[in-house]
């Protein structure tokens, strides 16, 4: 058995959770820092009697040192928009304060790094779809900006390790994830039309729908990201599926995988929602060989029994 170690930063997260588990079944050793701001323990429960998994609870924030470590993934952050709107200033600390951090145990380590970048760097943005070299249109001071720049700042720092540091890093921008593990209140939009199909309440359609994500079932991304983590491209990768829908639709698919007889209610837009977001994928698929390979009717379909549960749980305790 492989002795290799690796650090997830934000570990007990929906997609670092995931993984967690991708990296233990690869044979590694994984060490998981979160301070479980926005994590839950029990996306790691299933890995309390695993020997080769260790989970410490500390805000990266803070000076920290997990000892030698062969890889470094850097996942904390809050990402949700309710959540990041919640801890604005916790957000731009972990994206910067953290992010130093996480470099620096990197750096001390001589261990590559792979950061979770974001769309929203590409803002609100004016190219569509949006490649990699597309520099973003974004609002430095609006509500979504402690997000935004927090993330356009770690990919800044990041390139600025290897260029002075020359720590072997590579960057993931993620587009709309979805899955298993998704806190059902986060108020993403996925996780809100389940539970609001699955409870028999209206979906709340921000806008008039028309605004389009590209989702990206969690599996793939996972993918994704192990083959960029395997790779030697240290500027950043679209990783996500170029599949667009209207909110509109998604919600369709929503109403049609849980058979729910909940009717559409228009809410208003918050405001710098983007009008639009599909991935061009075309250097990932270049470098790494990936695209996704689950449509979104498939992934809610692998995602239903997840949602049923954590519904009825919520439930349960009211
Ligand atoms: N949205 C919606 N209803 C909801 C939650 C979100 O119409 O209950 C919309 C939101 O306005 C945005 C899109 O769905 O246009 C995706 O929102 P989400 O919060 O999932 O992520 P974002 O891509 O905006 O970060």
């Amino acid at each position: 058995m492989s002795q290799r170690r690796a650090l997830i930063t934000g570990g007990a997260g929906f997609l670092g959770s995931h993984l967690a588990d991708a990296l233990l079944s690869e044979g590694w050793n994984v060490v998981v820092v979160d301070n479980l701001l926005t994590g839950r323990p029990a996306n790691l429960a299933h890995l309390s009697r695993e020997p080769r998994f260790e989970f410490i609870e500390k805000d990266i924030c803070q000076p920290f040192d997990v000892g030698k470590v062969e890889y470094v993934f850097h996942f904390a952050s809050p990402a949700s928009p309710e959540d990041y709107h919640a801890h604005g200033i916790e957000t731009l600390q972990v994206g910067s304060i953290g992010t130093f951090h996480a470099l620096e145990i990197a750096r001390k380590y001589g261990a590559k790094y792979l950061v979770s970048s974001t769309s929203e760097c590409y803002g609100d943005p004016l190219e569509h779809p949006q490649k990699e070299t597309y520099w973003g249109h974004v609002n430095p001071v609006g509500p979504r900006s402690v997000y935004d720049e927090a993330k356009r700042f770690t990919e800044a720092a990041t390139v600025a390790y290897r260029r002075y540091h020359n720590v072997d890093v590579r960057i993931a921008r993620i587009f709309n994830t979805y899955g298993p593990r998704m806190q059902i209140r986060d108020g993403r939009v996925v996780p809100n039309f389940m539970r609001q199909a699955l409870t028999g309440r209206d979906l709340t359609v921000y806008g008039n729908g028309n605004q389009t994500r590209s989702f990206c079932y969690v599996s793939d991304e996972i993918e994704g990201f192990l083959r960029l983590a395997k790779s030697d491209e240290h500027m950043p990768v679209n990783i996500g599926n170029p599949n667009e829908f209207t909110i509109l639709e998604c919600a369709q698919v929503v109403l049609k995988i849980t058979e729910s007889k909940s009717r559409i209610r228009h809410e208003p837009l918050p405001q710098d929602d983007p009008r639009q977001r599909r991935p061009d994928i075309t250097k990932a698929r270049e470098l790494l060989g990936w695209e996704p390979k689950i449509d979104l009717e498939t992934g809610l379909r692998l995602s239903l029994d997840y949602f049923k549960n954590a519904v009825a749980a919520e439930s349960a305790v009211r």
